[in-house]
């Protein structure tokens, strides 16, 4: 369990030493998402944390429990617990909503324990097409060694995986586990019968100025032939060619122009 703990690098003491700031300075250290008030009813930023190009979302190891294949869904209420609604935008370094990215949630249960032999609290989805996305869930217990947290894998249409995890804020472990990052705060209120949380993530991808979300554009592959097509249904296990080469698939997905086999190793492992 305490896997995810172990060694301290320099830069988790700067998180460190950013965790024994003040308070207000932690909060403002914090992203800001739109139309979120907090507890206190201080009014945050109305824009996502998205102003820069210098501030791609940080990435966090994956730890040990990450399983590939999870099921599509959007709700995975698979226990008790406090229900939990996290809703944000995958956005580029232009602040432009991704349409298209895969979201790959997973957690542990109320009780601290992840499952490993099924899918119990294990989801992933596509940001819509403004890149919003919305999942429901319960609030993860704690298990030694780490306060609270969810893990995520995102991933633009035919871009690297960032593989990160969001935080909850108030949190007495937050002040000493080592992988603790302020920037991965969620926003968290109290509403729907539970809680509603919110986080905005910036990806790596470079996008040109300009009003409206878009779609990252892959390079041009020309005509690779093969059996994979657009706007077809694959699920896990499914084979395809694509250029010469064979994938199997390990996310069960409609495929679309932009999550070609080569570009989304996410969606197909090539064998
Ligand atoms: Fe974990």
């Amino acid at each position: 369990m305490t896997g995810e703990n172990s060694g301290v690098s320099r830069k988790t003491l700067l998180k460190a030493a950013m965790v024994a700031l003040p308070a207000p300075l932690v909060l403002a250290a914090a992203p800001a998402f739109s139309g979120e008030t907090t507890p206190s009813g201080q009014s945050l930023d109305p824009t996502p944390f998205c102003d820069d190009g210098d501030d791609p979302t940080p990435p966090q190891m994956e730890g040990p429990y990450f399983k590939p294949n999870s099921p599509q869904r959007t709700s995975m209420l698979d226990g008790p617990g406090t229900r939990l609604t996290l809703s944000g935008s995958v956005y580029g370094l232009g602040c432009q909503g991704i349409a298209g990215a895969l979201l790959d949630f997973w957690q542990a249960d109320n009780a601290g324990n992840y499952d490993n032999y099924t899918y119990r609290f294990r989801g992933h989805q596509f940001s819509d097409a403004t890149g919003r996305f919305t999942l429901t869930t319960i609030v993860p217990g704690l298990y030694p060694g780490r306060t609270r947290h969810i893990h995520v894998k995102v991933q633009a249409p035919g871009r690297p995986i960032l593989t990160t995890q969001l935080y909850f804020p108030n949190e007495p472990r937050n002040d000493t586990d080592s992988l603790f990052d302020p920037r991965l705060l969620m926003s968290v209120t109290t509403g729907g019968g539970g809680r509603v949380a919110a986080f905005d993530f910036v990806l790596n991808v470079p996008q040109s100025p300009g009003p409206g979300p878009t779609t990252p554009t892959t390079s041009p592959t020309g005509s690779p032939g093969g059996t994979w097509r657009a706007g077809t249904a694959y699920n896990v296990g499914d084979r395809v060619t694509y250029g010469g080469n064979a994938y199997a698939c390990q996310i069960a997905h409609t495929a679309i122009t932009g999550w070609e086999p080569p570009t989304t190793p996410a969606l197909w492992r090539r064998v």
